[in-house]
């Protein structure tokens, strides 16, 4: 897989991407990412990447061309080529305004071939990169953060993690929490008495089919208790 990535901070990715699973995936050429800084496309001397708002209001708003330029020639397209290559590649926009990211859309996007991520950044970007540019608009939650840059390493985070070889163990990814419909059961690790606070007896007695039993009660239990809708019976 090919993830690109737009943003004005291009240095905020160095850390989070170079450790762990997203480090050692790219490693083992799993994933290619590419972070690309918008305001080297940028059009004039300063390098300007935003203006105030057409109707006035608070802050300024991410203008278009930069973005456009950047993302065309990553591609080697023109305008003219804008249809086709939406076709190729998932181009999207992060956005408090768009589809709320779940394990399922994070399935999806783990089976593209390339993903282009554009972060916003001020009061968010020229709305015609999202009706031209963009072939779907992502929000990681129902809040406001204060750049796309944090939500595009969180959907990288998850949707990497998907592709195969990524995590050792691929029982990891298929049993976990919401791939099945519900949260993931407890776990619990040694010691088996920790200050009085004792595993549960079932865990330790190696009956699998006991635990398997135990483990989707638990699950059921915790699912109805912190998260109902995912059960429909909210
Ligand atoms: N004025 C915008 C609004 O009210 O919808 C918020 C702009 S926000 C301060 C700046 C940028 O952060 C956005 O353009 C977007 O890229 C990113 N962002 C903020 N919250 C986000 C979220 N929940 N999911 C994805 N991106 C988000």
């Amino acid at each position: 897989m090919r993830i690109d990535i737009f943003t004005i901070f291009p240095r905020m990715f160095q850390s989070p991407f170079g450790e762990s699973l997203l480090g050692k995936a790219q490693e083992r050429g799993l994933v290619r990412i590419n972070v690309h800084d918008i305001r080297e496309y940028a059009l004039d001397k300063h390098r300007q990447v935003d203006d105030v708002p057409f109707g006035g209001g608070p802050g300024m708003v991410m203008k278009p061309e930069p973005i456009f330029k950047a993302v065309l020639s990553v591609y080697d397209c023109s305008f003219s080529d804008l249809e086709k290559l939406k076709k190729r590649v998932r181009v999207i926009l992060l956005t408090p305004r768009g589809k709320r990211l779940d394990q399922k859309l994070v399935h999806e996007l783990a089976n593209e071939e390339t993903l282009a991520l554009i972060c916003g950044r001020y009061e968010g970007i020229d709305e015609r990169v999202r009706e031209h540019l963009c072939t779907d608009s992502v929000s990681v939650g129902d809040y406001v953060l204060s750049g796309g840059e944090i939500a595009a390493m969180v959907l990288v985070d998850c949707v990497v993690r998907l592709i195969p070889g990524v995590v050792g163990n691929q029982e990891s990814v298929s049993e976990e929490s919401f791939t099945c419909g519900y949260l993931e059961y407890p776990q619990y690790t040694r010691p088996a008495d920790y200050r009085g606070w004792k595993v549960p007896e079932v865990l330790l007695g190696g009956n699998h089919q006991e635990i398997k039993r135990w483990r989707k009660e638990q699950a059921l239990k915790i699912t109805r208790e912190l998260r109902p809708d995912l059960l429909g019976e909210e």
